[in-house]
C-alpha cells in the first residue's frame, strides 16, 4: 500500500460507511492495525509493531472467533474464503490455540472438544459441564462486582472503594485457572474493567492507579493473544511440506465415487437427501423400506437434530452421541441422546468406541451417521471388526487434504479403505466452507460429505463408477464438487 500511515491515521466518515482511505485496507484474521470510530471520527491504530515495507491488515470479522466462525463469517460478508496465516495454521494442525481450556490437573491448554489430557485426566461429561458451570458463574459475579463497584466509587468513600477493587481482582483471577491468558474470555474481562474504571476516574490517585493497572492488564492480554497467533502461525510453517506420495495415492484412491444405475428390482432405489438443505442434511439410500432402517448411531449434535428427527419420525430408533453439548435441541420419543464421545478407545464417563455403542442398538438394520471433525478416521479403525454390520454409513470426511490435521494422511488412507472393502461410494459433495485442495494430483473438497451404502445391498449391475479412473500422472478432478464462493472467487496476492 502506497499510502503513509500517518496520513491515513485518522479519516472523517459518515456513520457506518466506510471512508475511502480505510476500504483500501486488505483483511487478516492477525491483523496488525486496528479502526474504531468515536462519533464520525474513524481512527486506525497499530496494535503490534509493523515493519517497514510490512503491509497493514486489518480484521474484518471479530478475529477473536474460531478458525471455523470466522470462515463462516467472512464468506458471508464478502463472498470469499479467508486464506490468511492465521487461517492456513488452523485449518492445518487443529483448533485455535485460544479458545481452550486449562486442564485442572496438569494447567496445560486442553481443546473444547479433548476427551483425554497428555496427562493422563479423561475429561468427563461432569468436568465438562463444571468447568462451563464455573466460567458462568465467574461472569455473573464479574458482573455483580463491576456494578458494585460503579455504585461505590461515586459514593467517594474510601474503604468500601478500596475492598471492592480488592474483590474485583479476586474474582479475575479466577478466570485464569479455566481460561489461558491473552484468550478471548479474559481479553473480553480485562476489556470490561478497564471501560468500568475509566469510566469512574475523577481525580482520586487510588482509583487513577486501579485504572492504569487495569488499562496495563487489558494490553498484556493482548499481546499474550498476538504472540500466541504469531506461535502458532509459526509451528504451522515449520511442519513437513512434504507427505509420502504413495499414501496419498491411496488416499484419493480410496475415493472412488460410484453411481446408481437402473434399478435392478421394482425401481424402488434410489438417493433422497434428508434433514435441512444446508449443513445437517445427509444424502441416503432408500430402498422402498419404512423405516429406511431399523437402528440409527448418529454421532454430532451441534445445533440440528432434523436428520434424526425424520428419521425418528418414521421409526427409526435413534442414539444420537455428543460430549460437547449436555442436551437435543428437542426431543422425540425414538430419539436417545448420550453425552458421550466416539473414541478410538473406551474412556469412562468421557467416550467410547463405535463397537461398544453398537451394543446399545435393538435388533435389525443399522445405519451409521458421523460428523465428528476429524475423529471418524481413528474411530473407524478403531471397530474395523463392526464397520461392516451397517447397510449405509452418512458421513462428513473431515481434512482430507490437510495431512496434519485431526489424523496422519495415512491413518485416513487407511480409514477409507476399510470403508472401500465393505461399501460403495454412492454420493460425495464438497461443504461450502472447505477448501478444494490438490493431493495427489487430484484435486479434492478438504470437507466431503459423503454416502457409502453396503456391498451386500447391491447387485454388481446396480451400480458403476461414475468418475474416470485416477490418474496420477495429470491433475484430474476425483469428485463433483459443490463446494464453490458464494460470489466471486478469492484472489489474496497480498497474503
Ligand atoms: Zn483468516
Ligand atoms: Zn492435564
Amino acid at each position: 500500500m502506497d499510502f503513509d500511515l500517518r496520513c491515513m491515521g485518522t479519516t472523517i466518515g459518515k456513520d457506518r460507511i466506510i471512508p475511502l482511505t480505510f476500504s483500501l485496507l486488505n483483511h487478516s484474521c492477525c491483523p496488525n492495525a486496528k479502526i474504531s470510530y468515536l462519533n464520525d471520527l474513524g481512527t486506525l491504530r497499530c496494535i503490534r509493531p509493523i515493519q517497514e515495507g510490512e503491509e497493514i491488515l486489518v480484521s474484518y470479522i471479530d478475529e477473536f472467533q474460531d478458525v471455523l466462525s470466522r470462515r463462516y463469517f467472512f464468506l458471508e460478508l464478502t463472498g470469499a474464503k479467508c486464506l490468511c496465516p492465521r487461517c492456513a495454521a488452523n485449518f492445518g494442525q487443529g483448533g485455535d490455540v485460544l479458545s481452550r481450556w486449562i486442564c485442572p490437573s496438569c494447567r496445560e491448554v486442553l481443546e473444547d472438544e479433548a476427551v483425554h489430557c497428555a496427562c493422563g485426566l479423561t475429561v468427563t461429561a461432569g468436568e465438562r459441564r463444571s468447568r462451563r458451570g464455573a466460567e458462568q458463574r465467574f461472569w455473573e459475579l464479574l458482573g455483580q462486582e463491576t456494578r458494585r463497584f460503579l455504585k461505590v466509587a461515586g459514593s467517594g468513600i474510601a474503604e468500601e472503594i478500596k475492598n471492592s477493587m480488592s474483590t474485583v481482582s479476586k474474582v479475575l483471577s479466577e478466570l485464569h485457572h479455566l481460561r489461558p491468558y491473552g484468550s478471548p474470555a479474559s481479553i473480553k474481562a480485562a476489556s470490561m474493567l478497564r471501560s468500568a474504571y475509566a469510566s469512574v476516574q475523577r481525580g482520586s490517585p487510588q482509583l487513577n492507579e486501579f485504572a492504569r493497572r487495569m488499562e496495563l492488564d487489558y494490553c498484556k492480554e493482548l499481546a499474550k493473544h498476538h504472540s500466541l497467533l504469531a506461535e502458532e502461525v509459526a509451528a504451522f510453517h515449520k511442519l513437513p511440506s512434504s507427505v509420502d506420495d504413495d499414501v496419498l495415492r491411496r488416499l484419493v484412491s480410496a475415493l472412488r465415487l460410484h453411481e446408481l444405475v437402473a434399478p435392478a428390482c421394482g425401481g424402488a432405489t434410489s438417493l433422497r437427501r434428508v434433514g435441512p438443505k444446508a449443513d445437517g442434511g445427509y444424502v441416503v439410500f432408500d430402498q422402498g423400506n419404512w423405516p429406511i432402517c431399523k437402528n440409527l448411531l448418529s454421532y454430532g449434535v451441534g445445533t440440528n437434530v432434523d436428520f434424526e428427527w425424520e428419521l425418528a419420525s418414521s421409526g427409526t430408533k435413534v442414539i444420537l452421541f455428543d460430549h460437547t453439548v449436555h442436551g437435543l435441541p428437542r426431543q422425540h420419543p425414538n430419539i436417545t441422546f448420550v453425552q458421550e464421545a466416539l473414541c478410538d478407545r473406551s474412556l469412562p464417563g468421557a467416550g467410547n468406541t463405535l463397537s461398544e455403542h453398537l451394543r446399545l442398538c435393538h435388533q435389525g438394520s443399522l445405519m451409521l451417521k458421523m460428523d465428528v471433525e476429524g475423529a471418524e478416521f481413528s474411530a473407524l479403525l478403531a471397530s474395523k471388526e463392526i464397520v461392516g454390520h451397517f447397510d449405509q454409513i452418512c458421513l462428513e470426511l473431515h481434512w482430507l487434504g490437510r495431512p496434519h490435521r485431526s489424523a496422519s494422511a495415512l491413518t485416513k488412507a487407511l480409514a477409507l479403505e476399510l470403508l472401500q472393502e465393505h461399501f460403495v461410494l454412492l454420493h460425495a459433495h464438497g461443504n461450502s466452507y472447505g477448501d478444494v485442495m490438490e493431493v495427489a494430483g487430484c484435486l479434492i473438497p478438504d470437507v466431503l460429505e459423503v454416502l457409502y451404502v453396503n456391498r451386500r445391498l447391491l447387485s454388481p449391475t446396480q451400480f458403476r463408477p461414475n468418475a474416470p479412473p485416477v490418474e496420477l500422472a495429470r491433475p484430474a478432478v476425483l469428485v463433483h464438487s459443490t463446494a464453490r464462493p458464494k460470489r466471486k472467487a478469492f484472489c489474496p496476492t497480498t497474503f
